[in-house]
């Protein structure tokens, strides 16, 4: 529930997606939307609780915010698994169809060029950056081995390609983009 991930659900004050159902982590919805954890964050944390509350709290008065709780199948193919550690409940989500996979990672990673190299380096956004170490290496490595397509939020355009093991290091492989047709 970080800003920049949940800021685009509100426009102009009011739901831009009206009539769509909002899913994140129970254990995100818990820490961030909660009054006293805002109240106790220090000056410079306020802002992601604010962010979160402003963003999400007008689905959750409407009905329109249904948390999740573990390995959660949202639709036929896709499915939420829990990757906790850069923020309580983050998650990444599995996309499956005709034997083909594609992995979600969300927040998972932030800098291609440090933390593919050292995967064992946190960001200071981290809520709990010893887990979330933990969950990028198990991805990365189940990535490299499953050899299935990843996505993942702040990687460079387009955001789409395969890792590969190099020693305790890995490298990305970018799909080369072409026009849909
Ligand atoms: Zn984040």
């Amino acid at each position: 529930m970080h800003g920049d991930h949940v800021g685009g659900l509100i426009a102009d004050g009011k739901l831009a997606f009206p009539n769509a159902t909002i899913h994140a982590g129970q254990e995100d919805a818990d820490f961030w939307l909660s009054k006293a954890n805002l109240d106790k964050a220090s000056a410079e944390m306020k802002g992601f609780f604010q962010g979160a509350m402003a963003s999400v709290n007008p689905y959750v008065e409407v009905g329109k915010f249904k948390p999740l709780k573990g390995n959660t199948d949202l639709l036929p193919g896709i499915k939420a698994v829990p990757a906790h550690g850069h923020t309580p409940g983050h998650n990444v989500y599995v996309v499956e169809s005709k034997g083909q996979k594609l992995v979600l990672w969300g927040d998972l990673m932030h800098v291609a060029a440090v933390q593919f190299v050292e995967p064992q380096v946190t960001i200071s956004f981290d809520v709990d950056s010893k887990p979330a170490a933990v969950e990028r290496k198990k991805a990365y490595a189940d990535a490299a081995k499953g050899r299935y397509l990843v996505g993942s939020a702040h990687l460079p355009f387009p955001g789409l390609g395969h890792i590969r093991a190099e020693g305790k290091s890995y490298v990305w492989v970018p799909v080369d983009y072409q026009q849909v047709r």
